[in-house]
């Protein structure tokens, strides 16, 4: 080995994939970046005489120990990006996972159990349109046939990308296999808002020096869904029609659009209409009909149902109609875990977060999971904008080192019952 430590590696990992006009990533999966990426990941590895494997989806695990043995903490995140993505949401966590590895060598901490680093493939979606597309493959969440059947934006099926990568997408499956070896599975992620930045009450700006607020314990994914809305109106010519004698569907869109923000700020949610689909769509044409997708988030589940009732309430005033088109109810993290993170970072916040991550698919699926969130200054995620300061990177190193060194020389019975019924 001849670099060790978070720095080497983060210069290593900056050049690919980046975008010279923009500054932004495009890491997609099961592209050339990619096979860059995961090469990389695995020299990483390699140096470290890590034992590299792949489970049926192509994600990346890296053993230190061997897993069938007992089953090992996991430490990891992704290193695909969304279209002109920032150089943390997901890189952050996989070198910091493997600066952790270092630093328990260092520090002579002899492991109990293995000690794992994972790197997640399409996490973001960014080419086949569905998120977290690793772990939903391994864990079932989605079949086989519907991934290899997924097209990206010049029609090639994840199964003909596959077969591009050189790999047999009739191997795209469920792996209980490599599941199993997961006692429990942290995942450090740069923070995808600015609750660290700003003081506790909300208000700003806050001290982005405090040591005590660069890392925070999140606790659970918040509720979200998708609704889609369908608001009529009757097509007619934008110079010779009164106004008086109009049926404007995109009024209707209007009053949609604020009514999604009154309601989220007087529940405490966050709503959005981000895409919409107007007809006829001639500029010189009064819309006929919108179709209009909400987005609704919150840290309660009964704030985001009002905020959405009062948006399809709206709606059905208007004369639209209305469908739910996902729903996923609030994903917590193990609370054994979370308390043992607690535990080892007693001055770390706790954070609940509105974007969805991998830790949240394995912690459905009923492996013990919680996350790790370094604070980003910007709080902007998604975009070249996103930061977060070199000290905080390093802090977060350390913080998830504390935790590491804690759950790997110790033993769980504090965990979830899965880990339990792997102990017995
Ligand atoms: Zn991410």
């Amino acid at each position: 080995m001849t670099t060790t430590g978070f720095d080497p590696m983060w210069a290593a990992l900056a050049p690919i994939g980046r975008d010279g006009a923009t500054g932004g990533y495009r890491r997609f999966a099961w592209t050339r970046t990619d096979h860059d990426l995961r090469e990389w990941f695995a020299g990483e590895c390699a140096d470290r005489g890590l034992a590299l494997t792949e489970d049926r989806a192509g994600n990346q695990w890296a053993w230190w120990g061997n897993p069938d043995t007992t089953p090992g903490i996991v430490m990891g995140s992704h290193l695909d990006s969304v279209p002109d993505g920032g150089a943390f949401d997901g890189p952050l966590g996989v070198v910091s996972a493997l600066a952790t590895v270092d630093a328990l060598r260092a520090a002579g901490v002899t492991p109990s159990r293995p000690v794992g680093v994972v790197n997640f493939v399409d996490e973001e979606g960014a080419r086949f349109g569905i998120a977290c597309a690793g772990s939903r493959i391994i864990t079932g969440a989605l079949s086989a046939d519907r991934a290899r059947g997924l097209t990206d934006a010049d029609g090639i099926t994840m199964a003909e990308a596959w077969r591009a990568a050189g790999r047999d997408p009739l191997g795209l499956g469920p792996d209980e296999e490599a599941l199993r070896r997961v006692h429990a599975f942290v995942e450090l992620h740069v923070e995808q808002g600015r609750a660290l930045a700003l003081e506790p009450d909300g208000s700003a700006p806050g001290d982005r020096s405090d040591a005590t607020r660069a890392v925070a314990i999140g606790t659970d994914i918040w509720p979200h869904g998708r609704w889609r809305i369908e608001i009529p109106g009757e097509a007619n010519h934008a110079g010779t029609t009164r106004l008086e004698d109009r049926r404007d569907a995109m009024l209707g869109l209007a009053t949609i659009v604020q009514q999604a923000r009154s309601y989220a700020a007087e529940l405490g949610c966050v709503a959005t209409v981000g895409k919409v689909r107007v007809e006829p769509g001639g500029v010189n044409a009064i819309p006929s009909h919108v179709t209009a997708w909400l987005d609704a988030r919150g840290p309660a589940e009964r704030a985001v149902r009002a905020t959405v009732a009062g948006v399809l309430g709206a709606a059905d005033e208007l004369g639209g109609t209305h469908e739910e088109e996902s729903w996923t109810p609030t994903t917590r993290f193990d609370a054994g875990l979370v308390s043992r993170l607690t535990g080892t970072l007693p001055d770390a916040p706790l954070l609940g977060t509105g974007a969805g991550h991998d830790a949240g698919i394995l912690a459905t699926h009923g492996i013990p999971t919680a996350m790790l969130f370094v604070r980003n200054p910007t709080g902007v995620s998604h975009s070249p904008a996103e930061f977060a300061e070199p000290e905080d990177c390093h802090r977060g190193v350390a913080a998830l080192t504390a935790v590491v060194t804690e759950l790997c020389t110790s033993d769980h019975r504090d965990l979830g019952t899965r880990t339990e019924d792997l102990d017995a």
